[in-house]
């Protein structure tokens, strides 16, 4: 896994919760991909920043967004999230990111995009 797990906005050390990180690995594996971190943990102020939605689950270290420049890439990663209980996952083609969470007091077995 290659970025940062950690929160951005340079003042604290927020990070996903290990369990999830764990989760990640297994399915970086199983996909065959390498995952690019473009966003983890991120607090309420970085959030509110970078305009994540109010309560994200980045926010409670529950979800990462990871690069998927290719449709090789987008299908490698959402195969594999699927098969090994990621149970929310986005997919961005503008900024070429998926979304992979598992925060379960949101709903689950849910796929969206973002325009
Ligand atoms: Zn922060």
């Amino acid at each position: 896994m290659k970025g940062q797990t950690t929160c951005r906005c340079g003042q604290c050390t927020g990070d996903i919760q290990d369990e999830f990180r764990n989760q990640l690995l297994v399915v970086e594996k199983v996909a065959g991909i390498e995952f690019v971190i473009i966003s983890g943990f991120r607090c309420e102020t970085y959030n509110k920043k970078v305009g994540g939605v109010a309560g994200s689950a980045h926010t409670r270290g529950l979800a990462v967004d990871v690069k998927a420049a290719d449709s090789p890439t987008r299908y490698a990663i959402v195969k594999a999230s699927l098969g090994l209980g990621i149970t929310r996952i986005g997919i961005s083609f503008k900024d070429n990111f998926i979304h992979m969470d598992k925060d379960l007091t949101e709903p689950q077995d849910v796929l969206w995009g973002y325009s």
